[in-house]
Order: structure tokens, then sequence, then C-alpha cells
């Protein structure tokens, strides 16, 4: 076969992406939280010429003395054995259940695996993830662990990475990614959100851009480009996660801004293009999305691996 053509197809299919069925736990069906998007949005990249189905990787549950490296053994220990206080389960959002502990352990190394294969490949993402209010004692806000956090810190402890950066766009601030990377020099944080929106006790990142409600498609791009222009000139990273929240749309049930699918189709595109551009690896993560339906949720996020693969040809 001559090499061009090689290279086509190499192209073509080279994207990986972590995903498993362990990934759902039962809810209630009229939970609020959409646990049957990431099967949804499984279902869609499979059904995409440009993925090749073996790129879908599979992963196990996180080990317990990686999760330390963030969360405490008591809250650990607390999630694996359904020992959480009622206070605790509804600060987290979620009815607990062993399915639920392990969700939680599988897509913390769904986000870890992904992480590796972008160091290797440029760019891939979990279908799951960016669980950014985890804090290191307790859960909140749908988050039970914070998969970021745990794989900076591994990522980082076994020197495959120095420099980090965690580009948070979900409109939700980053209070759990901020806290558990407080300390770590060489990382990163920025968070744009809601300013008005929950977390009401927002956790300072490296950076923040606090946004009005209704801000729309123009003025969050610009306060984007603003941002980024900013980074850029403080920071090289070794490698990006960006959690690419969809709760920034209009019609998300939480959100309180007001963007366009056209508009997070572009934020997404300039996000991953910034880096593409320069090489750096970059890993997606979906963090939040509440649209009226479950299809609507799965197709706005699916917005961000369609500009994943749009980019990757860049590495
Ligand atoms: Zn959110």
């Amino acid at each position: 076969m001559p090499a061009v053509w090689w290279r086509y197809f190499n192209l073509a299919t080279r994207m990986r992406v972590s995903y498993s069925p362990d990934y759902y736990a039962p809810i209630p069906d009229q939970h609020v939280f959409p646990m049957r998007k990431f099967e949804g949005l499984y279902q869609w990249i499979i059904d995409q010429p440009w993925m090749n189905p073996s790129g879908v990787i599979s992963p196990s549950m996180a080990r317990m003395d990686h999760l330390e490296l963030i969360h405490t053994p008591s809250y650990l220990n607390a999630v694996w054995d359904g020992g959480l206080s009622d206070k605790e389960i509804r600060r987290m959002g979620l009815p607990w259940s062993k399915g639920l502990a392990i969700r939680s352990r599988t897509a913390v190394q769904g986000t870890m695996n992904a992480a590796f294969m972008a160091l290797q490949d440029g760019i891939s993402g979990n279908l799951a993830g960016g669980t950014h209010h985890a804090m290191p004692e307790w859960g909140e806000g749908f988050c039970v662990f914070n998969d970021v956090a745990v794989a900076v810190k591994a990522l980082r402890q076994a020197q495959w990475v120095r420099k980090v950066l965690v580009i948070d766009c979900d409109v939700h601030q980053g209070n759990g990614t901020a806290a558990c990377l407080a300390d770590e020099s060489d990382v990163f944080t920025f968070s744009m959100h809601g300013e008005k929106n929950y977390p009401f006790r927002k956790v300072p990142s490296t950076l923040d851009v606090g946004l009005e409600d209704g801000t729309d498609d123009e003025e969050y791009l610009m306060a984007l480009e603003e941002a980024l222009e900013e980074i850029q000139m403080q920071f090289t990273p070794d490698l990006v996660f960006y959690l690419a929240g969809i709760d920034v749309l209009e019609s998300d049930r939480f959100g309180r801004l007001s963007l366009t699918l056209d508009g997070l189709m572009e934020r997404d595109q300039r996000v991953l293009r910034t880096y593409a551009e320069k090489q750096i690896p970059m890993v997606v993560l979906l963090s939040g999305g509440y649209a009226p339906t479950l299809q609507e949720t799965v197709m706005a996020h699916s917005v961000v691996y369609q500009a994943a693969h749009d980019v990757e040809s860049l590495y």
C-alpha cells in the first residue's frame, strides 16, 4: 500500500477513548442526573465513521492507593462500604449503591487511562469524568471522586508530566479541583463559570473567570479568548485536561448562561485548537450537562468529541 494511504488510514482511526458499561449506576428514574448519557455518548461515538471501535478502551477500577493521593482513607472507605451518613449522601446528590462506588472508581481510571493515551497519541478522552466538585473528604454536586485531581497527582508523582493545565469550562466553578490541587506547584487550574451559580462558596483556582447570568456566545467567547491568551503568557503545560461541560447552553436546566449550540462548538474548537496547534497533549472530559432531554444532552456532549477528532491530525 502506498505510504500516503497508510497515513490517511492511520489518521482516520487513531483516537482512543475510555468507556465502560460500569459507568452506569442505578439511580431513580426521576433523578435529575442523566446517568444514561455515558452509554448514549458511547453509542454515538462508535457510530462515527472516523471512530475505530477498538479505540474504545475499557478501564478497570482505580486503585485505592491512587485515590488516596487526593481523598482521605475514611471517605474512600465510607464510599466503598456504604458508610456515608445521610448528610454526606445529600451533599453528594446521588443515592449510594455499590454500583455507584464501582462507577466512581472506574471513571477515575478512565481519566487516568485517557491521560496516558493523550501522552501517546496527542488527544484522548474519557466518555465520563470531570467530576470537579469532589473534595478530598467528601463528594458534592453529583461528584464522588475528583478524577482530574487524582490523575494529575498520580502522573506527576510518577514523573510522566510536570506542568499540568486544567481548563474547566463547566458552568459551575471547579471548587473541588481547586481545593484538591491547591498545594501542587506547576499545576494551573482555570475555571470559567457562572458567578452566581453553584457552588456558592467558590474555592480560588489559579485563574477564575466568573460570568454574569445570561452571558451569550459573543461575550462568552470574548472572555474565553482573553483568558486563553493570559494563560498562554504565564504557563506552558505538558498536558491539558479539558472539562467541556455543556451546562453553559441556554437550554440547560441549571446553567443560567445563554450559549447556543454554535457557541458551544466554537468554544470547544477554540480550546482544542489552541493546544493542538502547539502539539500539547489534551484529555477531554464531560463534566456536567442537564439539557431538557437525554438525546439533547448526549448530542451536546458529542460536540467536543467531534472537535477532538477534527484536531487530531494536528498532532
Ligand atoms: Zn456543571
